[in-house]
């Protein structure tokens, strides 16, 4: 089974995806998380991303794509399929997903979508910025991020949705009713 969370900055994407990942034995793969463990290595990629990152702006599709594909390789055959987290973000980038997925013959089962109202997803980013530190969860860089979102990753959802793949959550409840919703989803896939 080969999933993506979609969902604003701040949805809980990450959290979902941990315990999603443990139940169906799925390999994460946040495009998010990788950068960051770049930036903190002080890696020649992180150094390119770092600034693009603080701002929040989309680092390029040609540094996505190298870590994709690395990834992909390297955890393929020790796992029932992978959880895409923070990618794709943007029709470029489900293209280039088509096409990865296509060259290893495999399919997406399910996009989840984690909707949160606007109204709530600063308090959610400000707590994160408490608990992880995380230099682009300010009520600045959110701002970027959130437009990012909407020009660029939200009409992903109409295109999944057009080939019978999207499912909404509604990512306003608490952290366990969200995992639950998602868990009834997948246990019916
Ligand atoms: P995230 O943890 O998914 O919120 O990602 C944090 C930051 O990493 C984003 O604001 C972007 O700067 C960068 N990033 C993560 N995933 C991608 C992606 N698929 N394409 C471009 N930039 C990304």
């Amino acid at each position: 089974m080969n999933l993506i969370l979609l969902g604003p900055p701040g949805a809980g994407k990450g959290t979902q995806a941990k315990s999603i990942c443990d139940k169906f034995n799925l390999c994460h793969l946040s495009t998010g998380d990788i950068l960051r463990n770049e930036v903190t290595n002080e890696t020649e990629l992180g150094k390119q991303a770092k600034d693009i990152m603080d701002k929040g702006e989309l680092v390029s599709n040609d540094i996505i794509l190298m870590i994709i594909d690395k990834f992909i390789t390297d955890n393929q055959s020790k796992f029932n399929g992978f959880l895409f987290d923070g990618f794709p973000r943007s029709s470029e980038q489900a293209e280039m997903l088509n096409k990865l997925l296509n060259d290893i013959k495999v399919n997406i089962n399910k996009v989840i979508l984690i909707d949160v109202d606007q109204s709530i997803l600063l308090d959610r980013i400000m707590k994160r910025k408490e608990e992880e530190g995380r230099l682009d969860d300010s009520e600045e860089v959110l701002k970027s991020r959130l437009e990012v979102y909407h020009t660029q990753t939200q009409p992903l959802a109409d295109y999944y949705s057009n080939l019978k793949l999207l499912e909404k959550v509604d990512g306003n409840m608490e952290i366990i009713q969200v995992n639950q919703a998602i868990n009834s989803i997948l246990e019916a896939a």
